[in-house]
């Protein structure tokens, strides 16, 4: 059987002005990095996301953006950071990578990112931060869990790498916690050509020191030089942080993957609208089979960046689904997020045990459809009768 419909890697098509912004930096864009193009991306997408001036930075993907948010919690021995089971490995290791310890917390079975609830459950007194991830496009409830961590003293921070533009109470995801972290990844809604990311920070004392954590440690001199290349051209030094120095890193985006996002916020909205419209219509149109069970949300808490469901009928039902949706119909579903602590990376590490069992029947039995911006009516079309005809099959 030839792929029909393919779970592609990447999320979107450019129009002409999209490349034509790509075009144009790569012209005349100097220097490449570091410069005007960043200035506009960040300051654009703080006045998207309704947050402050200046607490918006570009990262080169959101790895980079997590582990610098990870660098800022300035974790001791022994600290935890809860962080959902099912999720990306990137918005888990890189505080595992700056020291701390993963405490799971648990899914909500429906909705399949955590509760204040499940977050509260994975709380100790060693807890250090809580790391949200609203999985799937679907912003979790950050004004219970923000309150939660503000209560206990906690560090809030989203993982807002698939919800850009999802939005709770008229506020953006990414923009309730202490930090939130993005990502423009091939894969997401908006994607800078392949890889980019951003970290927004609210704590103007870590704004303050992002730049030179994010370059090298490059900084200004404090004082009037007479001559501008004495004693160097630019300072290096890294400023404290609650009484901690900090190593730099190089984690800059470049300026013509800044032009683009920035350009892309213009229309990231439509994509998300169009995503959410032919969700609910994939979902509305196999209501008669509860078997397979959707998250329906009909409102811009979800910007359906991945089109997922459960088989309730559990994970035999779910396999004869995918083998004969790929095998007879040609569509190529795939399954994600196995709970982190199923990996052999994280069991290496002691982090291998987690009671979260909404997770693990979650993964056991989800199936993830081609869910790409630019499918065509008719493989969208033909996928739906797949899905129909498939499912009748196996009942
Ligand atoms: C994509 C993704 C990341 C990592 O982003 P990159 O830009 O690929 O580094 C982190 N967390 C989640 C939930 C993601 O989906």
């Amino acid at each position: 059987m030839d792929i029909k419909v393919n779970f592609s890697g990447r999320a979107i098509r450019y129009t002409e002005d999209e490349i034509a912004v790509v075009v144009e930096a790569m012209r005349n864009a100097d220097p490449l990095t570091q410069s005007r193009h960043m200035q506009e991306f960040e300051s654009k997408f703080a006045r998207y996301q309704g947050v402050a001036q200046g607490s918006c930075f570009t990262a080169m993907n959101g790895a980079s953006a997590l582990e610098m948010s990870a660098q800022l919690c300035l974790f001791k021995p022994g600290d935890e950071v809860v962080m959902p089971s099912h999720t990306f490995t990137a918005s888990a290791y890189p505080y595992v990578k700056k020291g701390a310890v993963m405490a799971w917390a648990d899914i909500d079975l429906h909705t399949r990112v955590v509760t204040a609830e499940t977050v509260e459950r994975a709380i100790t007194p060693r807890t250090r931060a809580v790391v949200v991830v609203h999985l799937y496009g679907y912003v979790a409830d950050m004004p219970a869990i923000a309150e939660l961590c503000k209560e206990k003293g906690i560090l809030c921070i989203e993982d807002a790498a698939q919800s850009i533009g999802s939005e709770l109470d008229g506020r953006k995801a990414g923009s309730f916690g202490d930090m939130g972290t993005f990502s423009f990844h091939s894969h997401k809604n908006l994607t800078t050509l392949g890889e980019g990311g951003m970290l927004y920070l609210r704590d103007p004392e870590m704004q303050a020191i992002l730049p030179a954590l994010r370059h090298n440690g490059h900084c200004a001199y404090d004082f009037e030089r007479p001559d501008y290349w004495k004693p160097a051209m630019g300072n290096v030094d890294m400023p404290m942080l609650r009484g901690e120095m900090l190593m730099p890193n190089n984690y800059s985006l470049g300026e013509v993957e800044c032009a683009l996002g920035a350009k892309l916020l213009d229309r990231i909205d439509q994509i998300n609208a169009e995503k959410r419209r032919r969700a609910l219509r994939f979902i509305d149109a196999l209501s008669d089979f509860p078997e397979l069970e959707f998250h329906r949300e009909d409102s811009p808490r979800h910007n359906y960046h991945l089109l997922a469901a459960r088989f309730v009928t559990g994970p035999e039902q779910r396999d004869r689904f995918m083998r004969a949706m790929y095998n007879e119909k040609g569509v190529k579903c795939v399954v994600q997020y196995i709970p982190l602590n199923r990996y052999d990376f994280y069991k290496r590490l002691g982090m291998g045990e987690a009671h979260c069992p909404n997770a693990d029947a979650f993964f056991d039995s989800m199936v993830s459809f081609p869910f790409q911006h630019w499918l065509s009516e008719e493989e969208f079309d033909y996928m739906l009768e797949a899905t129909r005809d498939v499912l009748k099959k196996i009942r």
